[in-house]
């Protein structure tokens, strides 16, 4: 072996073994058995002793007593060490109108001194916070944060808990930056406020600095369940080398490489069309999966941007057409109290109705107590609302100039608004502990029948208060033991509509498992939680039996999450709630079968297994993962039957981790959680 190829194949090594690591350490995930990672680190160590000039200190070999005694091995918490950029990261300058817009064209032309209409990229501007990736012979070193845009906070072990993010890359220039935004997409966001307001604590403003919080974790296992995700838009050093024409050949040149491109982005020529794509994707806004600020505007054309370069701070090519974002001004009159499927009672600000962005607005939610606190609002007091993310009304911040003295502090009930029991206090949270509480049973059935729960249309919020008066229902389970005569002694329920709901009623059984979790609430369970949930345990019955390791395994699952759901798990209620549901014919198995749970992981297979290859390889596609026929570096796994052929060598040249057909068995059963013979079919 030459020096050059013990560099290269000890580089893999360390590699691997970090990457191992973190499969370990972090995510609780280990991809592979710890023969084979003692192997992988016997290997290294073997060939630094005969290379001694290999050594280095970050080796993972050299980590072993360097850190504290009962630290796991190569367990690495986020250093937030200064990181030069090797080219600097720019902000954007903004515009606010059509006409500012304009104006930067105009810029453009004088500049060029050429005439436009120029051809532009137009891209959804993601709020989050930009990061640089710096990789070296494909290899991903290290990844910052812009700070001032000249130096940055190292946060490489957090960034690396984005699953989309590639750690190795092929066919890249030697040296290479890669920058785009880590954001926090807004249902990840919801529902890490949603935990932290149950727990009473304080919650984030917006799903940026929950992003930016998230980021600057110490402890990666906790970013780790945060479900940060990532959108690559740029290139630093390396562009030139790329040999890229236009800004539309360089997203799609990321995506190929491997990197997210999640923003979306168009091409339109001139401001006109610039304005098009702007008017259309404002209406879109409040359907993204996260929270967009405007769009940016680049122009397409690379060899532009040498000529135009940047001002002090921001690209001259380039400009961020923000979306509108109104404050206005008026009066917090009230506030009322509501409670929730789970007894939280939420203060809820009624407002003078002002006009922002095109919708009236009257009602603000206060959250808990520790966020009145904060904001220190009073009844009577001004405040400064606006929408945040475009949809969702908030308020900024208190006038307290304009406070007369006349304004009351915001007391909390004592007995609960709907059924006057006493409430409790948990930490900062208040709750209605009454198991009867008409508003739990109303909210739970007006959760249970909307549309990404069990989709029952015809069970508005009316009928539900009806069926509830009449005591014809107490809770979900009795939905399906309506009859047509109980519906047709309902005023202004006609034979059609009653035959109507009942047919809904009846096809809501079987949506599956995924939607079932999610329209009973479990505490912090959400539409994502809920399919992860279902692809994990793949039945309702294996799912009561989790325990709390196991629900922590699930995808961004916390420690909080995990305890409240297993709380509802064990208890009776819910039990015999779930008792009936199945009695009434509600279908508790997972829709798609195992869902995704080998997403992210790539097989080969090489010999004869004791089941046909075809029927092994759809089984792996149909739980997500990438099957493929020859061994490259990507190859997650390769699978070895009797009789293997050459890939056996060249995976373990390779260090691809290889697994008999017998670990393959095991592996799927327990990342789905179910046995292989209700899988395979
Ligand atoms: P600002 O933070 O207001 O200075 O806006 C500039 C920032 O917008 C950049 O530094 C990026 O972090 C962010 N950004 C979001 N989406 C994009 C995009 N598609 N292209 C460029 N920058 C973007
Ligand atoms: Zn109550």
């Amino acid at each position: 072996m030459t020096l050059e190829e013990a560099r290269k194949r000890i580089n893999e090594l360390r590699d691997l073994i970090r990457y191992h690591n973190y499969r370990y350490y972090v995510l609780d995930a280990p991809e592979i058995s710890d023969a084979e990672y003692d192997r992988l680190l016997r290997e290294l160590k073997e060939l630094e002793e005969r290379f001694p000039e290999l050594k280095s200190p970050d080796s993972p070999t050299e980590q072993v007593g360097a850190k504290p005694l009962g630290q796991p091995l190569g367990y690495l918490e986020a250093t937030f060490r200064p990181i030069r950029h090797p080219t600097r990261m720019y902000s954007l300058d903004n515009a606010f109108t059509l006409e500012e817009v304009r104006a930067f064209e105009e810029r453009i032309e004088r500049a060029l001194g050429r005439k436009g209409p120029f051809a532009y990229v137009v891209e959804h501007k993601v709020d989050g916070l930009s990061v640089n990736l710096y990789y070296e012979e494909g290899v991903l070193v290290w990844g910052a944060t812009r700070g001032d845009g000249e130096t940055g906070e190292e946060v490489t072990q957090n960034l690396l808990t984005i699953p989309t993010i590639p750690r190795r890359l092929k066919g890249v220039p030697e040296r290479l930056e890669v920058r785009g935004e880590v954001y926090m997409p807004i249902e990840a966001f919801l529902r890490l406020n949603e935990e932290l307001e149950e727990k009473g604590e304080k919650i984030f403003k917006n799903p940026r600095n929950a992003a930016a919080g998230s980021l600057r974790q110490k402890d990666p296992r906790i970013a780790a369940k945060r479900g940060l995700r990532a959108t690559f838009y740029a290139l630093g050093l390396g562009l030139e080398e790329a040999n890229l024409r236009t800004q539309h050949e360089l997203l799609l040149w990321l995506k190929e490489k491997g990197f997210p491109v999640e923003h979306g982005f168009t091409r339109a020529v001139g401001v006109e069309g610039v304005e098009a794509v702007y008017r259309e994707w404002l209406k879109e806004r409040q359907n993204l999966p996260f929270e967009a600020d405007g769009v940016v505007v680049k122009l397409d054309d690379l060899s532009l941007w040498r000529e135009l370069g940047y001002t002090a701070r921001a690209p001259r090519f380039a400009i961020a057409y923000k979306f509108p974002a109104e404050e206005k001004e008026t009066r917090l009159v009230q506030v009322v109290f509501q409670v929730g499927r789970t007894g939280r009672v939420t203060p809820v600000g009624i407002l003078e109705p002002v006009f922002i962005e095109g919708s009236e607005v009257s009602r603000v939610t206060l959250h808990n107590e520790s966020y009145i606190e904060e904001l220190d609002v009073r009844i009577g007091d001004w405040v400064l609302v606006h929408k945040a993310g475009g949809v969702i009304p908030e308020v900024l911040r208190v006038l307290k100039e304009r406070r007369t003295g006349e304004e009351k502090p915001i007391l909390w009930p004592e007995n609960c608004p709907e059924c006057g029991h006493r409430l409790i206090k948990e930490g900062k949270v208040h709750r209605c502990p009454n198991p009867l509480c008409p508003a739990k049973r109303f909210e739970a059935l007006r959760h249970y029948a909307s549309r990404k729960a069990m989709d029952i249309g015809g069970l508005g919020e009316k009928l539900i208060e009806k069926l509830l008066e009449k005591g014809l229902v107490k809770d979900v389970a009795d939905l399906y033991r309506l009859r047509k005569e109980d519906l047709l002694g309902l005023e202004r329920m006609g034979e059609k509509s009653a035959q109507n709901l009942l047919r809904q009623i009846e096809e809501s059984k079987s949506r599956g498992l995924e939607r079932l979790l999610y329209a009973l609430g479990l505490p912090g369970v959400g539409e994502v939680l809920a399919r992860n949930l279902a692809a994990r345990f793949g039945t309702m019955e294996r799912l009561l039996q989790a325990s709390l390791e196991e629900l922590l395994e699930v995808e961004e699952v916390g420690e909080l999450t995990a305890k409240g759901i297993l709380e509802t798990l064990r208890d009776p209620a819910f039990r015999d709630l779930v008792h009936r549901l199945k009695e009434a014919g509600v279908e508790m198995e997972a829709k798609e079968r195992g869902g995704e749970a080998l997403k992210g992981l790539s097989f080969v297979i090489t010999g004869e297994l004791s089941r046909p290859r075809e029927e092994v390889k759809a089984l792996l596609r149909r739980l997500g993962a990438k099957v493929t026929d020859s061994v490259s570096r990507k190859t997650g796994y390769l699978v070895v039957g009797e009789a293997p052929g050459s890939k056996l060598e060249k995976a373990r040249s390779l260090g691809v981790p290889i697994l008999t057909e017998e670990e393959l068995y095991r592996l799927i059963e327990e990342r789905t959680g179910k046995r292989l013979e209700t899988l395979a079919s």
